[in-house]
């Protein structure tokens, strides 16, 4: 199966759709849904052909009775591809070899997933299969004015520079992007949407993996990305126990704790509360950042969130640059007044 096809910026754009656990779609299907429709009508304007936002969806039973693919049609998706299959989704090599199989048909000119541990099995797989590239971790894409290639941009050496890596000559053009890189947008009514359920031969869900069960993070640990406000705390905690202070401000304000790396490689807390590139993307309402110098790489992880303040006592500080509140200050005692000001108000409001 060859996914070569000259280098054409032909097809339709596709989006690998997640089921979590229960059921329910992933988040991320309306983020790259809506990034996807961007793209379809950017190729659609340099080709001067209409393109679709194809959603596909590997499914078991289990998966199949809450999964509701057609709800990206409010994000911009045109219609959904449907698979079933009781080792699906859990089976990635055979989820794999399904995208690959459907993409040999169909020719998408670009596939996207989330760089979840669901897409970053499936797109590997699937994309030796149809012989072509696979940008991992994509924290912008576009399309080029003019060729119409995908542009994959992502962070490179260590994180220090940013690089945008095209695929001129293979197809389809496959890129995984981090939850929450991408703001999904409003929702709308009214477009149409169509779904399928292509055959598949049978022998691609042939299965040497054995299913044993099924572990996920606790329920304190998954939901980081999920809040509407983030509290982090940095080096500039300088001991363990300022994580008190951080999770006080941050139960005041039903907000979720984050962390530099620097205070999870201390040990201050744990691995699943870091922010930045190698830890989470989150997109809160607000990130309120205290004793973090505003690193790139932290940066990576929290700078679409919708409103920054930032608590450090260098007033040169990188992430004053980027905050809408820079509060320059002792996080010591800063952090303390604010507790103090936002328990007065809660009190007034009780
Ligand atoms: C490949 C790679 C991946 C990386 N991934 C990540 C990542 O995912 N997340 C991440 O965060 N980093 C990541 N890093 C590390 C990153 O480069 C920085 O080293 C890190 O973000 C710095 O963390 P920090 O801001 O907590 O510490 P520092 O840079 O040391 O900043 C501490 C800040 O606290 C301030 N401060 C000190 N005391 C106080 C006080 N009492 N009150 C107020 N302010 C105070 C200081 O002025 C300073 O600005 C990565 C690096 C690499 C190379």
């Amino acid at each position: 199966m060859n996914g070569s096809n000259g280098g054409r910026a032909s097809g339709d754009v596709w989006v690998l759709g997640e089921a979590r656990q229960l059921g329910e779609c992933a988040p991320t299907l309306a983020e790259l849904s809506g990034k996807a429709r961007e793209m379809a009508d950017s190729l659609g304007a340099v080709t001067g052909e209409a393109r679709r936002v194809i959603v596909v969806m590997l499914l078991d039973s289990a998966a199949e009775r809450l999964a509701r693919p057609e709800e990206a049609a409010r994000s911009g998706a045109d219609g959904a591809m449907i698979v079933r299959g009781d080792r699906l989704p859990s089976d990635r090599a055979a989820c794999g070899r399904i995208l690959a199989h459907l993409a040999g048909l169909h020719e998408p000119c670009i596939i996207l997933a989330g760089a979840t541990a669901y897409g970053r099995s499936v797109m590997p797989y699937a994309a030796a299969l149809l012989g072509t590239g696979l940008t991992a971790d994509c924290t912008g894409l576009s399309i080029e004015p003019g060729t119409g290639l995908l542009l994959q941009t992502r962070p490179a050496i260590g994180g220090n520079i940013t690089a945008t890596i095209k695929t001129p000559c293979r197809r389809p053009q496959m890129a995984t992007v981090r939850p929450g890189t991408f703001k999904a947008p409003p929702s709308s009514e009214g477009r149409a949407f169509e779904t399928a359920e292509p055959d598949v031969p049978a022998e691609l869900f042939r299965s040497g993996a054995r299913y044993v069960s099924f572990a996920d993070f606790s329920e304190s640990d998954r939901t980081l990305e999920d809040r509407d406000v983030v509290v982090s705390g940095g080096r500039g905690l300088r001991r363990a126990d300022g994580f008190r202070l951080i999770s006080e401000l941050a139960s005041l304000l039903d907000a979720g704790v984050g962390a530099s790396r620097p205070a999870v490689e201390m040990k201050w807390i744990g691995y699943p509360h870091q922010v930045g590139l190698s830890g989470r993307v989150v997109s809160p309402k607000v990130y309120i950042a205290a004793g973090i110098s505003g690193s790139v790489q932290h940066m990576a992880g929290m700078q679409t969130s919708e409103c920054v303040v930032s608590i450090n006592r260098d007033p040169d500080a990188q992430i004053f640059g980027i905050s809408d509140v820079a509060i320059c200050g002792d996080l010591y005692d800063v952090i303390p007044r604010l507790i103090g000001r936002i328990r007065k108000k809660l009190e007034v409001l009780e």
